[in-house]
């Protein structure tokens, strides 16, 4: 039988009970209005709305628990966008809760005892790791490459491949980064072929610059042609102008036919941007590297101050940059770069271990590097598949886990998980097998 309206209790004997009464009271006050409400809701509806109060505890907790949370990431793509793209290293981590925990010099010169600047502390190891003369870091790639436009071709023309008028994800254009800066898009060649004689016929007075865009999440097969880098930098400094290479995912080591910031810079490339959290696998940022003149006009640029980087981010660049001058310890203790290397055997092993911890089978797969980087290597994998209605049980759980629904079966694939985290994700399947029951 579904209790009475008249039978809910008044807002202020909920608030009476010790357990609401020990919270602050305008939570409490709310939580109890919001599980009133609930309650009348399901007592008008004929359903049985349980004890108000625990309505109101649950009313609580959920407003207590951060949006912001940890996901156990099972889809079998590393620098997953949607998951916060690349998870930071133990030394990065150090560093963040060091800077982060305290005062820093951030700003301050030690030595002179006066003003300094946050960019000089990165700028040494960047120019480290990619042989460039200045460096500058700024939050993300996309505002690197609106700032070199923006310092370096303002009210004149950029002369881009109609092959690399790219879109990264979620609405950002090359084109549309382009007009904003305030630089004007001169498209040249064609979708699927582009030569040096396509730039130079489009150079003119006006001209400030050349930009190269790596093709990032896709790849352009057959009839298909491009400059080489180090070609097109001699065509622009024939003409006096800078080359501009927006490399988007940041290798610095040689991974698959992602070009490193050192090569594009030896090829002859002015300046570089490169993603912080792509294939780098350190925190958001974006990184400007090339000759020092042009990365001190980018520092004037009153845009750098807008989009400048903090210091929870460059303490964790720098943590990141400093495992990446020894590639040996990067590929061990950079999280997406040791799930890039892992031998299948390894997989296999974790994948085996999650089947035999749910009773699932183990199943091949391929996982992906995602974020935009290497769109054609196949890694492979191995999942773990289970009942698909565990799919949304899992998500919704704690902590979430986020697998891939195919073919009527959850599959946990687990290139992206720790060692660690298996026995986590076992847990979850049982506490969602248990909620489903
Ligand atoms: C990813 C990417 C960007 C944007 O980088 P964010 O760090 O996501 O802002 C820009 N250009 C290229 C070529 C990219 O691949």
């Amino acid at each position: 039988m579904t209790p009475s309206l008249r039978s809910l209790p008044s807002v202020d004997r909920m608030l009476a009970d010790p357990r609401l009464a020990a919270e602050p009271r305008p939570l409490a006050l709310a939580a109890a209005r919001v599980a009133l409400e609930r309650a009348r809701e399901a007592i008008r509806a004929g359903i049985d709305p349980g004890d108000p109060l625990e309505l109101a505890l649950a009313e609580l907790a959920a407003c207590r628990r951060p949006s912001l949370r940890r996901v156990l990431n099972a889809t079998g793509v590393l620098v997953h966008t949607n998951l916060g793209r690349a998870p930071l290293a133990p030394l990065a981590l150090e560093r963040v809760a060091e800077i982060g925990g305290g005062y820093s010099n951030l700003e301050y010169d030690l030595d002179a005892g006066a003003r300094g600047s946050r960019q000089d502390h990165l700028a040494g190891l960047v120019r480290r790791v990619t042989g460039a003369e200045g460096a500058l870091v700024v939050n993300n790639n996309a505002a690197a490459v609106m700032l070199a436009l923006a310092a370096l071709a303002e009210g004149r023309e950029v002369l881009v491949s109609r092959g690399e008028l790219i879109e990264i994800g979620d609405g950002f254009r090359i084109p549309d980064v382009l007009t904003r800066s305030g630089a004007r898009l001169v498209e040249v060649g064609t979708t699927n072929r582009t030569r040096i004689a396509d730039y130079e016929r489009a150079i003119g007075p006006e001209t400030a610059l050349l930009l190269r865009v790596h093709q990032s999440n896709f790849r352009v097969v057959g009839f298909a042609e491009q400059p080489r880098l180090a070609d097109l930098a001699e065509a622009a400094h024939r003409h006096g102008l800078p080359l501009v290479d927006d490399l988007g995912s940041g290798a610095l080591s040689d991974l698959g036919d992602e070009p490193t910031a050192a090569s594009s810079l030896a090829a002859g490339a002015d300046l570089v941007c490169f993603s912080g959290d792509k294939l780098l696998g350190g925190p958001q940022a974006g990184i400007v590297a090339g000759r020092a003149e042009l990365v001190e006009r980018l520092r004037r640029h009153p845009l750098q101050r807008a989009l400048r980087a903090d210091k929870l981010t460059l303490a964790a660049l720098e943590g990141t940059l400093a495992l990446a001058l020894d590639p040996e310890r990067a590929r061990r203790e950079i999280p997406v770069l040791r799930m890039l290397d892992e031998a299948p055997a390894a997989v296999r092993a974790r994948a085996d271990r999650l089947a035999a911890l749910t009773g699932g089978e183990v199943e091949e797969t391929v996982a992906r590097v995602g974020g935009g980087a290497l769109p054609l290597a196949e890694l492979a994998s191995f999942a773990c598949a289970l009942e698909e209605e565990l799919s949304a049980l899992l998500r919704t759980g704690e902590p979430p886990v986020v697998g891939i629904v195919r073919d009527g079966r959850l599959l946990l694939d687990v290139r992206a998980l720790r060692e660690d985290e298996i026995d986590e994700v076992a847990a979850a399947v049982a506490a969602a097998r248990a909620r489903d029951a």
